[in-house]
């Protein structure tokens, strides 16, 4: 590693948990964040700021007044602008040793195959069911680890589904998919700025873990923050053997 090297990531490398190998593990990593929004923002930061390998960025949007109460990625000057291409500059800024993917595209299936296969670690950092649901299909059928976080009004959600093991529960285990559903997003009812970035700090806590391996992390857990409350509580998860998303995996 070299000296610049050595000293941005120093405070990472002095953990013992963490050290050289921990680093170098996270060097030569590559990590998929969908959603480049209020969970994205803190998620995609820290990942760029811990010296990820290869960071893809996906969101099809453009970042708009109404956002920069929360999404940290974007500033005042870029809206207008595509948020993949203004989260690749704050991240750039942040560190240019990294390389970073922009796409500015909303992921079909055959898109998130392609993108699923390639990374070590997936971070949901969207806000619809649709689009969570189809990112864990593809985590299953690549048997890829999924860090997913959710937050509105003042709660918010945070779990591993990893699903390289097979005792693990998949996100359809937790949360069966229902056509009927018109969920509530943060353009109709609100969230409350700092709770995303709690959220996105997880997740990207999370993905660093599970990179490296250490500490545990939340799979087979799901994190629920009550943050008008200062309230944290977590609950256990189990896989759905009936699941009919990751049903046919083999039992552990
Ligand atoms: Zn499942």
């Amino acid at each position: 590693m070299e000296d610049a090297s050595l000293l941005r990531y120093a405070r990472h490398i002095l953990l013992n948990e963490f050290g050289i190998e921990g680093q170098e593990r996270v060097q030569t990593a590559h990590v998929l964040v969908v959603g480049a929004g209020g969970l994205g923002s803190p998620a995609a930061f820290f990942m760029a700021s811990s010296g990820v390998g290869k960071l893809t960025l996906v969101d099809d949007d453009v970042v708009d007044l109404s956002n920069l109460q929360r999404q940290i990625l974007h500033t005042t000057e870029r809206v207008g602008q595509p948020k993949a291409e203004s989260g690749k500059q704050a991240l750039h800024a942040l560190n240019p040793e990294i390389e970073i993917d922009a796409r500015v595209e909303r992921l079909d299936d055959a898109a998130l195959d392609t993108l699923v296969a390639k990374a070590d670690v997936v971070l949901d950092c969207t806000d619809n069911f649709t689009t969570r649901h189809a990112i864990n299909r593809a985590c299953v059928r690549h048997r890829k680890p999924l860090v997913s976080g959710a937050a509105i009004r003042f709660d918010g959600q945070v779990s591993v589904f990893d699903m390289r093991d097979d005792a693990a529960p998949c996100y359809h285990c937790l949360f069966p998919e229902a056509e009927d559903v018109a969920p509530d997003n943060c353009a109709t009812v609100g969230v409350f700025a700092p709770l995303v970035g709690m959220v996105g700090s997880m997740q990207a806590a999370e993905a660093l873990k599970v990179i490296t391996g250490i500490g545990q992390t939340m799979k087979g857990r799901l994190l629920m923050l009550d943050s008008l409350n200062a309230r944290w509580r977590t609950i256990g998860i189990v896989r759905d053997m009936q699941c009919p998303v990751c049903g046919g995996r083999p039992a552990a």
